[in-house]
């Protein structure tokens, strides 16, 4: 049954926090966020939607500004489905944030914030390269304490940044709700990493089951590809995923084609709740027609390995299951125990020009939360859409404060719409609630049309506009690379 929410943190990362758990305080080195200069240092917590957009905009000739962020690179979310599938590569979701080389940018995660000393304790994210070198050199004794050895390699220790404004821009992680198994069997789609594995896995299953001794019964299962959550990604990635296999996988494994299925699951009773009903239900039949099956109302017990444990239907075989079911605070948020927090989503309580509060009820005057983290009074969708608009205000209200300028006020949210890629050169858009110009929903070819253009136009550079044209013309005119590797 889905009920309470946990995070799912990465084995890698669990025993990151193991191992700095390990670590004596006296080993946490301090180091200024600045160059020797008279700037305001902003510290930038982040480098997805909110923070790399806070990091472009915010005048860098006024602030020295660091941004800490485990990801080098900025992901461009709605691109993972299509990417974790390979029909466009990875680059052309990515930008990376040394291209700013006026920011400083360290590779890590901020573990712990003092709010009254201004300072954020720090782990470098680049662990398990440092280890991948140890065993590489071939280091004896790295098993069990494997992370061991890297604590004392040059460049992983952990540190604390001074900051004079601190932008939390984390995220959130994705939430399994306690059901035992997820974490080790199913994979999510967070990020750029998920979608590497997804789509080595995706062609590892037509390998397995191509072998000679699979039986039948073994094929059927390796070729059963899951779905547990029937939100907008979920959508996504089942669209996306039934292009591939009706076209270039096909035509690859043609003896497999007739085992393969793709099945949506969700507790509640149809998919895309958070879509217009009439668009819902488009999706619906065109799942149907396409023979992708969507079984609502459904209480996933338990993942094993290579299989759900379903209350309706008891034990389903997979090949893949890709987990969906929404969002789980940030682990660095679960750690804040100082500011104010929303009741149902544990994010950090924001005002409208983003400043947190302590629990003593007083403004964080230089402490600002955007994005997945953050809970506005005005609750809005947990989508890049906010984050992004967020992000420009939030840089408006440093600019205007460093500039001498005037207030920017408060933020509102200007509702764009939602869209929702459904596979075959198909899409929804909801235009049902916009906040400016035409209302109303499309669907079909032109709705797909938007979505692409949308998507093309919203991309952060020009090199990346241009890979995406290349990768999707290259996909329509040759298939995707099925390589596994
Ligand atoms: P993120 O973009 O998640 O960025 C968080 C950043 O913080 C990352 O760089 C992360 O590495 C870093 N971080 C995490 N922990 C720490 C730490 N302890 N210290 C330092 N840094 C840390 N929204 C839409 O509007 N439209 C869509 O089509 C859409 N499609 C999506 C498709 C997928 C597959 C996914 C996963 C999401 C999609 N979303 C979409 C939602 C959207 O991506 C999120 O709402 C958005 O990314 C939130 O932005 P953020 O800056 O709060 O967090």
């Amino acid at each position: 049954m889905l009920r309470a929410t946990t995070q799912a943190v990465s084995p890698a990362r669990r025993a990151q926090g193991a191992t700095r758990l390990a670590l004596a305080s006296s080993e946490v080195r301090h180091f200024s966020s600045t160059r020797p200069s008279q700037k305001q240092r902003l510290v930038i917590l982040g480098s997805g939607w909110g923070g790399y957009e806070v990091m472009q905009r915010v005048d860098k000739r006024k602030y020295d500004v660091t941004v800490v962020s485990p990801n080098s690179y900025f992901a461009f979310t709605p691109l993972l489905t299509g990417a974790s599938v390979g029909t466009i590569d990875f680059n052309s979701a990515l930008e990376p944030v040394r291209r700013y080389s006026q920011v400083r940018y360290l590779q890590a995660w901020a573990d712990k914030v003092d709010f009254d000393r201004k300072r954020i304790t720090c782990m470098p994210a680049t662990g398990s390269s440092a280890k991948k070198q140890l065993i590489d050199s071939k280091i004896q004794d790295i098993q069990d304490q494997s992370l061991k050895p890297a604590a004392s390699y040059p460049g992983w220790k952990p540190f604390e940044l001074t900051y004079d404004k601190l932008v939390v821009a984390v995220g959130a992680y994705s939430a399994t709700f306690g059901t035992p198994g997820v974490a080790d069997h199913a994979y999510f789609l967070k990020d750029v990493r998920d979608a590497a594995k997804i789509r080595n896995r995706i062609y590892e299953c037509f390998e397995l089951a191509s072998q000679p001794t699979v039986t039948d019964q073994e094929r059927a299962g390796l070729l059963h590809f899951a779905i547990v959550g029937g939100g907008p990604t979920g959508v996504e990635f089942a669209g996306e995923l039934h292009d591939t296999l009706t076209t270039d996988l096909e035509q690859a494994y043609p003896e497999l084609a007739p085992h393969c299925r793709i099945t949506l699951y969700d507790v509640a009773p149809n998919i895309l709740g958070s879509f217009d009903k009439s668009l819902a239900e488009y999706a619906t039949k065109k799942f149907d027609r396409a023979g992708i099956s969507i079984k609502g109302s459904r209480h996933v017990k338990r993942v094993g390995e290579g299989y759900l444990e379903i209350e309706e239907e008891g034990k389903v075989p997979f090949g893949l299951c890709v987990w969906n079911t929404g969002l789980a605070p940030n682990p660095l948020i679960e750690s804040i125990s100082e500011l104010e927090k929303d009741e149902k989503t544990h994010s950090l309580k924001i005002s409208d020009q983003f400043r947190t509060t302590s629990t003593e009820g007083q403004e964080m005057k230089d402490v600002f939360c955007i994005g997945d983290a953050s809970a506005l009074k005005e609750k809005l969708p947990a989508t890049a859409q906010v984050a992004s608009q967020e992000a420009q205000w939030l840089a408006k209200i440093l600019n205007a404060e460093v500039r001498g300028r005037a207030d920017p006020g408060a933020f509102t949210f200007h509702n764009q719409g939602t869209m929702a890629y459904i596979g075959d050169w198909s899409a929804i858009v909801d235009r049902s609630e916009v906040s400016e110009g035409p209302k109303g929903e499309l669907t079909g070819r032109a709705a797909w049309l938007l979505w692409r253009s949308a998507y093309l136009y919203k991309s952060l550079s020009w090199r990346n506009r241009i890979s995406l044209l290349y990768h999707w013309f290259a996909t329509w005119l040759g298939g995707r690379r099925l390589s596994r590797y």
